[in-house]
């Protein structure tokens, strides 16, 4: 559920006609929803209430924006970062250290060093070779490291190939079969207390089966590893619950996905981590964009839009849907393909779809653009870094500026011998 709809004839964010955040800030923009993200926080959260010991970092990667954090501080989410710069983004917006997991395969010496120093409350460990780095950083800092070893459990999550990361070819996580054997060399490793497993086998997951495939196979590795005589007090279980991105798609709830963890970690005794991403901040934003022209094609007309894959490159990057929807609806619709100015042909948002009649000049939106949308926006062909907008009832602010191409210009110099 979001708080994106037609009111009056034209589509409001809460209390907000959209074209008013267009008029003043210009289009492609990005507008959250302060409610909506809210709520998606509270639901999440309280379908795992029915767990007994549990803590929620929300996935940084997702949407690092400033506001977006603050809501999610306040609302008692940590964090999981995969670089000091979102580290520093979610210490900036209140989230203590000790909520902070640090995730990622290539977390580097300068960039542990400064975690070890920040405070952070765990360590998703990669490698052993990460482990014993760690160790020898922390060591020298007279510093303990709290981490998790994430394994790579061998199983298909279902889901686009570029973002499944739990299968033996993926890069992510030791190996299943070596994982004990690392456990047991890192907890008597100096500087590190290992304290657990973690996992993540991929985003947008439509079905809950192969989660739990997985949660039961590491749960297995974690009994294992007590009968090695080590404890295991933590289990990471990731995030990667799918949102649905066309109308009417059916989708696995919090409350099912909480009721599948409480089944199958039943007798656990252990700390629950999480790690949502999608599922808290994909409905919370659309990209507003603006009609730039319609162009007569041998087939479908091209509908050029001002927003592009530079804006918002899931299509482009993972074949991803956007619903594609005007922002004044007149009730007519025609077949249509969607694109952006980019000159590359992987710049389309939409083949042969129908969608509501548009002319130049009309407003339109990308729903479910919240996760993965601005935060992968770049300045390709020397566009502006798209802006974003937060929406609270009936107030507004601009979250995030639109950088134009003169400021990046101003960063980039000739050197004197090429003058
Ligand atoms: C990307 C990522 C997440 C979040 O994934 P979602 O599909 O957005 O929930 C969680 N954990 C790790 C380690 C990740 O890389």
């Amino acid at each position: 559920m979001d708080h994106f709809h037609i009111r009056d004839g034209v589509l409001h964010a809460e209390d907000l006609p959209l074209p008013a955040i267009a008029e003043a800030v210009g289009t492609p923009v990005y507008v959250y929803s302060r409610a909506t993200l809210t709520r998606h926080a509270r639901v999440f959260r309280d379908a795992l209430g029915v767990l007994p010991d549990k803590r929620i970092a929300f996935a940084v990667k997702s949407n690092p924006n400033l506001a977006v954090l603050r809501v999610l501080a306040a609302e008692g989410y940590g964090a999981d970062v995969v670089s000091v710069g979102e580290m520093e983004r979610a210490l900036a917006a209140g989230i203590p250290a000790e909520g902070i997991v640090f995730s990622g395969v290539g977390k580097t010496a300068a960039e542990l060093a400064r975690a070890l120093e920040a405070g952070i409350g765990q360590f998703n460990l990669e490698s052993e070779e990460e482990g014993l780095e760690l160790a020898e950083i922390a060591v020298g800092l007279d510093k303990i490291a709290a981490v998790a070893l994430r394994v790579n459990p061998d199983v298909d999550a279902g889901t686009h190939g570029k973002i499944s990361t739990g299968k033996a070819e993926n890069k992510f996580g030791v190996p299943f079969d070596r994982a004990a054997a690392i456990y047991a060399r890192l907890a008597s490793t100096p500087g590190l207390q290992v304290r657990g497993l973690a996992i993540h086998i991929g985003s947008q997951l439509s079905s809950l089966a192969p989660l739990e495939a997985a949660f039961t196979k590491i749960g297995g590795l974690m009994r294992a590893i007590r009968a090695g005589g080590h404890a295991v007090t933590h289990m990471d279980l990731g995030g990667g619950v799918g949102v649905p991105y066309k109308a009417g798609e059916v989708f696995p709830q919090p409350e099912d996905y909480a009721a599948m963890v409480a089944r199958v970690t039943a007798d656990w005794g252990v700390t629950l981590m999480f790690e949502p991403g999608r599922v808290i901040t994909g409905n919370t934003g659309v990209l507003v964009t603006q009609v730039v022209r319609v162009k007569e094609g041998v087939g479908a007309p091209w509908v050029v839009v001002d927003a592009a894959m530079n804006d918002l490159v899931r299509p482009a990057m993972y074949d991803a849907w956007h619903d594609f929807e005007a922002v004044r609806p007149d009730g007519e619709t025609f077949v249509a393909n969607v694109v952006g100015p980019i000159c590359e042909s992987s710049d389309t948002f939409a083949m042969g779809r129908t969608i509501d009649r548009m002319k130049r000049g009309d407003l339109a939106v990308f729903r479910t653009a919240g996760a993965y949308g601005a935060t992968m926006a770049n300045t390709y062909n020397s566009r502006p870094l798209v802006p974003e907008v937060m929406v609270d009832g009936e107030k507004w602010a601009v979250v995030a500026d639109r950088i134009e191409p003169a400021t990046i210009l101003a960063a980039e110099r000739v050197p004197e011998w090429l003058a």
